[in-house]
């Protein structure tokens, strides 16, 4: 059995640095990767999307040329050279972290699926199907997620999409159903609309982006329906079947009343769930919790010490950043014997529909819930000088202030290059910047950031 200082198992955002890093310190490390290095940000997450959302904003930036004065006589969209474009930014990212993991001194690459046999051994079935058996005295698992497939009636009877086979479907949808009305769904949706496809989103939960603000989840479905979306709220789906040659019929009870639609394709957006199946986790001890997700304290480890656990595969928010960050924590903890933890840390996102929703923070509602005195800033873009500008006025700006200290919050910047936005926002609050400093701040004109003084300056004692 071949003896490492440290196993890494999984090449997500945070498995891929970690283990450069530990060979990098002069830890004899091994990195288990069953698929293709970079994980699902790389190739199933981020990336693609990102790339194919560029793609359909284009669409709609020529479509609707005619706002800005250009006539374009002709506008088509070609989805196998959009997916083509998408697998080479995919292929580009892969293949650079390939390269750097592969002329890492001190890590050994190896491409196969890990389960544990015992406490601190790992068997891997190799891609020839023979059996690799490895030690270590820390294991790091950063296995990811994968798209969850609600329990619904005649779901296993059709050919539905997920996250991961919709980017390789080259068939433009003549109508794509989607369950759920999350980030992802949205991002999907909004792309495959501006492709040209008629889309129908069908969300369980009263609101979109249940999570959001009342008001911020509201004007994203105004935004969402004014792009000729058709959106379902608290809507249950009771079965799904093929009615016919690409027609997928849903059944569905949407505020209380019974009806049925069809399209010609489905996508199960329903959240993600932890990768674990394979990995034995009883064989070590390791502990999941009642959602599956492994069990970690804040320091990332499991109740087996010296094994740890990270990115999604641990729970919390499932974001590339985060699982990158999770990587930063361990490294100083491991290393450089520090004692660092996952508490408190600021957890910014950004959905990128267009526009995007830049979040940081808290809502309003978790703030009045934490029992905080608020102050509540809002600007609409349609009062951005570089959003009037630009012709890109939906949306608006909200910051969540404490009315006893004037620090802030939370924010929610729902607007073009919110994201961005967000990270200004994000910069002030840790340098503990209060609204009254932000409303008199110098900033150049005429970016979106300068708005930030017109948003807290709607602020009124
Ligand atoms: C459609 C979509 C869009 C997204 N967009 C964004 C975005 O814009 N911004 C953002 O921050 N996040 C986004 N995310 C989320 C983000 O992709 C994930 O949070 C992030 O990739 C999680 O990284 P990870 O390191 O935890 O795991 P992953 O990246 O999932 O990596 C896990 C790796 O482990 C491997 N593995 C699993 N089991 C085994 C085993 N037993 N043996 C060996 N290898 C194994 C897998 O093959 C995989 O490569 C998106 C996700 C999706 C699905």
């Amino acid at each position: 059995m071949k003896k490492f200082d440290a196993i890494v198992i999984g090449s997500g955002q945070g498995g891929t640095p970690l283990a450069k890093k530990l060979a990098n310190a002069g830890w004899e490390t091994a990195l288990v990767e069953k698929r293709w290095i970079g994980g699902t940000c790389i190739n199933d997450g981020c990336t693609p999307t990102k790339s194919m959302v560029a793609c359909a904003k284009a669409a709609y930036t020529i479509s609707h040329s005619q706002e800005w004065g250009i006539t374009v006589s002709d506008c088509k969209v070609n989805l196998e050279k959009i997916i083509d474009r998408k697998n080479e930014v995919v292929l580009r990212f892969r293949s650079g972290s390939e390269k750097g993991l592969e002329k890492t001194e001190g890590l050994t690459l190896i491409y196969g699926e890990a389960a544990f046999t015992g406490n601190k051994t790992l068997s891997v079935q190799l891609k020839d199907g023979s059996l690799e058996e490895i030690t270590a005295d820390y294991i790091l698992i950063n296995t990811g997620a994968l798209p969850k497939i609600p329990a619904i009636p005649g779901l296993d009877t059709i050919p539905y999409l997920t996250s991961t086979t919709l980017l390789d479907n080259k068939t433009l949808p003549s109508h794509l159903v989607i369950l759920g009305g999350s980030y992802v769904a949205l991002e999907f949706g909004q792309m495959f609309r501006r492709f040209g496809s008629q889309v129908t989103i069908i969300e369980t939960a009263s609101q979109l982006l249940s999570r959001e603000d009342e008001d911020v989840s509201a004007e994203v479905k105004k935004i969402i329906e004014a792009s000729g979306i058709t959106v379902h709220t608290n809507a249950q789906v009771k079965k799904v079947e093929l009615a016919g040659n690409d027609v997928i019929r849903i059944e569905l009870n949407a505020n209380g009343q019974s009806h049925a639609i069809t399209g010609s394709h489905l996508l199960i957006a329903t959240g993600r769930e932890p990768q674990t199946k394979a990995l034995q986790l009883d064989k070590a001890g390791i502990l999941k919790d009642e959602k599956g997700y492994i069990t970690v304290n804040d320091k990332l480890e499991t109740g087996v010490p010296g094994i740890f656990a990270f990115g999604d595969v641990k729970g919390g928010p499932a974001f590339t950043h985060i699982a990158y960050n999770d990587h930063l924590v361990l490294f100083k903890n491991l290393v450089d014997k520090k004692v660092t933890s996952i508490k408190d840390r600021p957890i910014p996102y950004c959905m990128f529909t267009d526009p995007q929703l830049g979040r940081i923070g808290l809502t309003e509602k978790e703030a009045l819930e934490k029992g905080y005195h608020v102050k509540v800033a809002c600007l609409p873009m349609t009062r951005v000088a570089r959003a009037i500008e630009t012709g890109h006025t939906q949306g608006f700006m909200k910051a969540i202030v404490d009315a006893a200290t004037d620090k802030i919050l939370g924010a929610a910047i729902l607007g073009e290059e919110g994201g961005e936005v967000m990270s200004v926002i994000q910069m002030a609050m840790l340098g503990g910047f209060t609204a009254a400093q932000l409303r008199d701040m110098i900033f150049a004109h005429p970016l979106y950031t300068e708005s930030l003084n017109n948003l807290f300056a709607t602020i009124t004692d």
